[in-house]
């Protein structure tokens, strides 16, 4: 029997995918996305399901499924546990595919790209459609429409509540729009899903912040359960001299000008002709790098104060857990240059312009399993880093609305994820109860949390 080898290469070709915004994964013909579910060994104790996908997704079956051509008992199969596959079957790290056992001695099955395949074809074949719910005469409202508002509202609406979603942007999708890139997730992918939601009787009412336009104690008196989704878009920021010169942005006020460029002064973020700095080397960051080459910038590149992770999984994260490892993404497959261990110290700041970042290397002090443990900055290191674009990628923290905190007289966690109130029917799914995290996580958390609403 030959062997199925993973295929590595998921992407369009650079040359082509840098010359648009369009998704830079190519597509998979059927017989090589069945080949590749036949690698998943349907071993006894799966990892990828228990362990690996917050949502339980159960991959060794759809996989079985997928890999004898019956796609519509794959797509069933995942329709038990996930509500949006085409939204992790684009944008999810893969937990599961870093538990599967075939990591151990041999290479991950491909079990983001079967997902992928199983929900677009089951949108080709008009399978898609939401099962009907029985009403039970109570209404609920979601606050915040992102992965976690939007898993809530179907979640809910599956249990029979009249389910009204509000959104303080102008449209649907949360991070999923105006956060992640169109070449990773085009928004038409979004519409298609809202549409459907809609179709299904939920209600979305956008443009409306609550806590602002709408008081959290009205809704509060006008619904049975209150569900908030409200993110943690909340960007940290990198207070240093020279901080409030013209040319440095925020993460995401930079990738929001690249999905809407019919939005107010969009030149302001353009990376074109620059020499880009995209201080932070996380997901964030490297979607800066990816926008920064579609413009056509001068030059980017990308630093990090973190050392270089190694390039096979460390031994501080044995298998099955995530591992901590070098992680190449498309990005950088694209052009720049990255660094680790960069400090950055002041901004340069010339007629009131960013010119650069002086920094300085830091050394790290190491677990013996080779976890980064103690920075130390390391004398006579100190340099000029040119820039006339300086991007800040270095996470979020904390919620965005102390209106609807305040309103509803709720707590937070020392590190200001919202705590809910159950006992008063106030309930917080997604980022903005666990801090920032993950497209899966945040749906993971809103079907937990909303299966105990009664
Ligand atoms: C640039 C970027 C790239 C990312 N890439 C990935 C990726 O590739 N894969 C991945 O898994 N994760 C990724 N993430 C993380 C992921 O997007 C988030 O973890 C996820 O979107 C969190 O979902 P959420 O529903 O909790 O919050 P959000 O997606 O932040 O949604 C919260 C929503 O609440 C709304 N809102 C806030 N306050 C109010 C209010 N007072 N009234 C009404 N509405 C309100 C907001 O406008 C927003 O629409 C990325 C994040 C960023 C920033």
């Amino acid at each position: 029997m030959t062997q199925i080898n993973r295929i590595e290469d998921v992407y369009r070709p650079v040359d082509e995918r840098i010359k648009d915004t369009k998704e830079v994964e190519r597509k998979f013909f059927p017989t090589e996305i069945m080949a590749q579910a036949s690698r998943c060994s349907d071993c006894g104790i799966p990892f990828c399901h228990g362990a690996g996908c917050p949502l339980g997704n159960l991959v060794p079956e759809f996989n079985t499924a997928v890999a004898v051509g019956d796609i519509r008992k794959g797509y069933d199969i995942i329709s038990k546990t996930a509500f949006f596959p085409e939204f992790t079957g684009r944008v999810c790290p893969a937990l599961c595919e870093s538990c599967c056992t075939r990591n151990l001695n041999d290479d991950a099955v491909m079990v983001r790209q079967v997902e992928k395949f199983m929900i677009e074809t089951a949108f080709e074949e008009g399978w898609v459609s939401l099962p009907a719910a029985e009403p039970n005469g109570k209404t609920a409202a979601v606050i915040g429409s992102g992965p976690a508002g939007l898993f809530a509202a179907e979640a809910l609406r599956r249990k029979g509540f009249a389910v009204t979603v509000y959104e303080k942007r102008e449209k649907v999708g949360g991070l999923l729009r105006y956060g992640i890139p169109n070449w990773k997730l085009e928004k038409q992918i979004i519409d298609r899903r809202v549409a459907l939601l809609e179709a299904a009787g939920i209600k979305f009412v956008c443009s409306t912040e609550i806590g602002k336009d709408i008081s959290a104690e009205y809704i509060h008196k006008n619904y049975d359960e209150v569900v908030l989704a409200i993110g943690t878009p909340n960007a940290r920021d990198l207070k240093i001299p020279g901080r409030e010169a013209e040319g440095i942005y925020l993460a995401l006020d930079f990738l929001h000008g690249a999905e809407m460029p019919d939005e107010k002064n969009p030149e302001r973020f353009s990376a074109k002709g620059k020499k880009v700095l995209v201080i932070g080397g996380g997901d964030t960051g490297n979607d800066c790098v990816g926008k920064s080459i579609r413009e056509g910038c001068k030059s980017v590149l990308q630093v990090e104060f973190m050392p270089k992770p190694p390039e096979t999984r460390s031994p501080s994260t044995p298998w099955p857990d995530w591992p901590y490892m070098l992680r190449t993404s498309y990005a950088h497959h694209e052009g720049g240059e990255r660094r680790w261990n960069v400090s950055s110290k002041q901004f340069i700041v010339k007629d009131g312009k960013v010119a650069g970042v002086e920094a300085v290397r830091v050394e790290w002090e190491m677990s013996p399993l080779g976890k980064p443990l103690k920075p130390t900055e390391v004398p006579n290191t100190t340099e000029i880093i040119e820039a006339d674009l300086v991007v800040l990628a270095m996470g979020f923290t904390g919620v965005p609305a102390e209106g609807i905190v305040n309103d509803l007289g709720l707590q937070l966690t020392p590190r200001t994820a919202i705590i809910p109130d159950p006992s008063r029917h106030i309930y917080a799914v997604g980022d903005c109860a666990n801090g920032a995290s993950l497209v899966v996580r945040a749906m993971a958390d809103a079907k937990r949390v909303v299966g105990k609403i009664k």
